[in-house]
């Protein structure tokens, strides 16, 4: 048990799988906790667990993120709650199967809950912080993020999303005393792909990570100053090539005239 106080952790999606583990974790660091997800029995007994076992201060606040009245209570608390220091964007869902054919209000869903949301409350969250100069935010991507073109369905899309949007931010706070990480989980075993109706048994189990490793990992990379935690990837300069390739295409990105592969003269004028 730590005697830490290090303000309060907000978790989204705290009830299950890796928003679960990231409230357990940052419980035994110091942090109390406001844990968030809609089932609010599964909350409150994660909420005494955690409690009896480092005696940190845990509430729970139970609402519906891909629901607007949901995502503004939860805004409105960021704003309000001065002890909230680091906020963990984790509630996300997936979707099973491509976009032809796919049902399309679980789409919006998906839209609502893994960007809208969590955009907003990025917004709030970053506000609060600036105006106490500290606080973190972590939001949760994934490693499709990288490989769009592997992962049929509107997910992929979503969560390079979450990334571009957090390497801007970041990008904005970088002078700040302000912190922001994007993790970027490849499988990991929770409850995301029954939810998804994903059948997972066919993913060879060398390529799954527990919750345990995936949260631990990514917790020591924001201990470490990561923008971007990849836990599994061997070796980061592989993510930092990808940096300096797209960098390297910046002074092409927007010209007066269009390419000479298409073949346009440039009108002389007259
Ligand atoms: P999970 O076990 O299914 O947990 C999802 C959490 O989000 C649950 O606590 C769920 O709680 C909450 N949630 C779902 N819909 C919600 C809503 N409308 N409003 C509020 N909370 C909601 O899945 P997980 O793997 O831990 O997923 C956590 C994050 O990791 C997600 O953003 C996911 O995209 C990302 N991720 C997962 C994997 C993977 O392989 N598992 C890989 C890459 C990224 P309630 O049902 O109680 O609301």
């Amino acid at each position: 048990m730590s005697n830490l106080s290090r303000g309060t952790a907000l978790v989204t999606g705290a009830s299950s799988g890796i928003g679960r583990v990231y409230a357990e974790k940052l419980a035994q660091r110091g942090y109390d906790l406001l844990l968030v997800a809609r089932d609010r029995s599964r909350l409150d007994a994660l909420a005494a667990a955690i409690t009896g076992a480092t005696g940190r201060r845990v509430s729970v606040l139970a609402a519906d993120l891909s629901r607007a009245e949901g995502v503004e209570e939860v805004a409105a608390r960021i704003a309000s709650d001065t002890e909230i220091s680091l906020l963990v964007n984790n509630a996300g869902m997936g979707t099973e199967g491509p976009v032809v054919g796919a049902d399309a209000g679980k789409i919006d869903v998906m839209v609502q809950l893994n960007i809208a949301a969590l955009t907003r409350l990025s917004v709030a969250a970053v506000n609060a912080f600036s105006g106490r100069a500290v606080g973190t935010l972590i939001n949760i991507a994934s490693v499709v993020a990288l490989v769009p073109e592997a992962f049929p369905g509107a997910y992929a899309g979503t969560k390079a999303y979450v990334l571009a949007f957090t390497q801007s931010l970041h990008s904005e706070l970088k002078d700040s005393p302000l912190r922001v990480q994007a993790v970027l989980p490849g499988y990991t075993q929770t409850e995301f792909f029954d939810r998804a109706g994903i059948d997972a048994a066919a993913v060879p189990s060398e390529l799954v990570m527990s919750p345990e490793d995936l949260v631990e990992a990514a917790l020591r990379g924001l201990e470490a100053g990561e923008a971007i935690t990849i836990p599994s990837l061997p070796d980061m300069a592989a993510w930092q090539s990808v940096v300096d390739d797209r960098m390297r295409m910046v002074p092409g990105l927007s010209l007066r005239r269009p390419a000479a592969r298409y073949g346009l003269e440039e009108a002389v004028p007259a």
